[in-house]
């Protein structure tokens, strides 16, 4: 659980770093509203994704399942500034699958934490290997970047892309390619 009261001590001192006023009326409930805001987005700290994965359903085949396009919003742990974008997961089940919003649910579980990007794309495909233990699983996340595109190198728009392959995708580059395909349209 975070602590809201330090939040917003150190939201106060911020204030105050940059050379603000924090009793003028603007900044009044600000330090407040930042707490409240940091228990939601950082939320996933107390969450784990066993809670989403376990609720699972016979398969009827093994076929690949690709969840393609979940929005997802985390922050950089480097300079606290949002990253977001898109997540797509494609697994192949041996016997088990799961509801699909259960694989956007494991999504939000990390990207609710400070994060960098390559991190949480290995954090979602460990979780889902390890709780719902298919043939294989590839994650692939793309996010801009607001450390990156409002302030250092400046570049609007640009994508940062991860992807990590575990079981059958790490092996076979066929399947490696035909996610690729089913994700490029
Ligand atoms: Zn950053």
């Amino acid at each position: 659980m975070v602590n809201k009261e330090k939040i917003e001590q150190a939201v106060r001192l911020l204030l105050e770093g940059i050379g603000e006023d924090c009793d003028r009326e603007g900044l009044k409930e600000t330090p407040g509203r930042v707490a409240r805001m940091y228990e939601e987005i950082f939320a996933g700290m107390d969450q784990s994704a066993g809670e989403h994965l376990s609720k699972t359903f016979t398969a009827e085949n093994n076929e690949m399942i690709v969840e393609k396009d979940i929005s997802f919003y985390s922050t950089c742990e480097h300079h606290l500034m949002p990253f977001y974008g898109k997540v797509h997961i494609a697994y192949i089940p041996d016997g088990k699958v799961v509801g699909i919003s259960k694989l956007a649910r494991t999504v939000e579980v990390f990207a609710r934490r400070l994060q960098i990007q390559e991190k949480m794309t290995a954090q979602i495909a460990d979780a889902i290997m390890e709780d719902l233990q298919p043939k294989g699983v590839i994650v692939m996340a793309q996010a801009e970047h607001m450390c990156m595109t409002m302030r250092g190198v400046k570049k609007p728009g640009s994508q940062t892309v991860t992807m990590v392959a575990r079981g059958l995708f790490k092996e076979n580059e066929n399947m490696r390619n035909m996610f690729l395909n089913l994700v490029d349209r």
